[in-house]
């Protein structure tokens, strides 16, 4: 084990200076939903990761800007890291009475600093930004680092994936983190290795050329009553998907990820709280609610439309009905196939007049809980940290941002964050604990280092 007390000195022996700088980021609002601030604040974040030894710039894409920074090791053969955050923050919402300072003024109350990103993700960002400082100041990185800051991720980072497409070579890389957020409930740190796909549709079906009245029911066939039959065929009251071939590609789950479940564990009356309900569907309990949670495809309906629903009688005969799908998929179903199916599956039902419309999907993505980088993330965080993280297999929603990036270019990935648990993301008095945040700076060096001795990530 190679020796991190020197760095860990320095964080500790320059603790004010690293916390000023991160208040100094939290300070300039770069609110992706309005634009406010973002310009600034990919140039501020520029100018802290160069104080910290980082080459790096400004890349414009067609939305907000995107950071990327380089640093490299000294040492030669040293394996590339690749690194995913962002500078961007939600609202302010300065209006809310609940906060006990205004959003981005970073004011600190002894070990809490208050403000909007101070742990989404801008504490997140400065602590591996500052890690870089402090390794700089005492020996230099032990591994090559690579760090993509997007600036739209509260908006859902449209332009994240032409940028990978674009810069596939300037990205290449060994593994791939990413950080935001902070520790989960119960004070411990979390690991995530994937997360789900999506895939959003419409199907729209006609019945008469136009609306009439519902005496002539007899006559014109109603396409409400269509695209209930439809529906019907897709999926019954036990839940299972009937589309020929849907779970084909699910990949069974491992019996290190069961491994992972356990230990994870699932307390269901918060659950129950937290949505809303007495029990789950199927009446799974316990473990068994999280594995149908995080490994199962679902077919959801999110609106139905069609005909009168208003108070009063009125007799129609609705001519058209449309309904919105979607589809949360799991390793390894791939949503340009389930789609096929789906329409596939709709003309040997009889029900080759409905139109299917696609309106946009997210592949599933997932790093294996036994592959090496993720034992680093997981055993840095243990020692440094001084607690066992709680390893996620998968997530339970989707998006386009680390797992994702890390599928296509066919590397493993590690999520992580190591804001305080209740940090309050996204709602009045975010914050970020100090002990949390030099934690942090020292979890990160230590995640490099460990790696560093490891050579690699076979
Ligand atoms: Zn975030």
């Amino acid at each position: 084990m190679s020796d991190l007390s020197a760095t860990y000195q320095y964080v500790d022996d320059n603790s004010e200076e690293l916390i000023a700088e991160y208040q100094r980021l939290v300070r300039q609002p770069s609110v992706s939903s309005s634009g406010e601030g973002v310009a600034e604040c990919a140039e501020l974040l520029v100018e802290l990761m160069q104080a910290a030894g980082i080459d790096a710039r400004v890349v414009p894409t067609e939305g907000q800007p995107i950071v990327f920074g380089e640093a490299r090791s000294a040492k030669p053969d040293a394996p590339t890291l690749l690194h995913y955050s962002h500078y961007d923050v939600q609202p302010g919402d300065a209006d809310d009475p609940l906060w006990d300072a205004l959003p981005f003024e970073a004011k600190r109350f002894g070990d809490r600093i208050v403000g909007r990103g101070t742990t989404d993700a801008k504490g997140n960002v400065m602590a591996f930004v500052q890690a870089v400082k402090a390794l700089n100041a005492t020996g230099g990185l032990p591994i090559n680092l690579k760090f993509i800051f997007d600036g739209e991720e509260e908006s859902g980072s449209p332009s994240l994936p032409g940028f990978v497409e674009a810069h596939r070579e300037m990205l290449a890389a060994d593994a791939m983190l990413g950080f935001d957020g902070g520790y989960r409930a119960g004070d411990k740190p979390h690991v995530s290795l994937g997360n789900s796909g999506l895939l959003t549709c419409q199907l729209r079906a006609m019945g008469g050329s136009k609306d009439l009245h519902s005496a002539r029911a007899r006559l014109v066939p109603n396409a409400a009553w269509k695209m209930v039959w439809a529906l019907n065929s897709m999926k019954g009251p036990d839940g299972e998907v009937n589309i020929a071939g849907f779970y084909d590609d699910v990949r069974p789950v491992s019996e290190r990820e069961r491994e992972l479940l356990n230990e994870a564990g699932f307390f269901d009356p918060d659950w129950h709280d937290d949505l809303g309900v007495d029990r789950f569907l199927n009446d799974v309990t316990g473990v068994d609610a999280l594995e149908q949670l995080l490994f199962t495809p679902t077919c959801n309906i999110n609106g139905f439309a069609s005909g009168f629903v208003g108070d009063g009688a009125k007799t129609l005969l609705p001519s058209t009905a449309t309904v919105n799908l979607d589809f949360r998929l799991v390793m390894d179903q791939d949503p340009a196939d389930i789609l096929e199916k789906l329409r596939k599956h709709l003309d040997d039902s009889g029900f080759e007049d409905i139109e299917l419309i696609e309106r946009g999907f997210i592949e599933p993505s997932r790093t294996d809980a036994d592959a090496p980088f993720a034992r680093v993330v997981a055993e840095a965080a243990r020692e440094v940290l001084e607690r066992d993280p709680l390893l996620w297999p998968t997530g339970d929603a989707s998006g386009r941002t680390t797992h994702w990036i890390a599928t296509r270019l066919g590397i493993q990935s590690a999520g992580t964050g190591i804001g305080p648990p209740d940090w309050r993301g996204h709602a009045a008095n975010e914050f970020m604990l100090v002990p949390y945040f030099l934690s942090g700076i020292k979890f990160a060096t230590r995640i490099w280092d460990m790696a560093g001795e490891r050579g690699g990530f076979e």
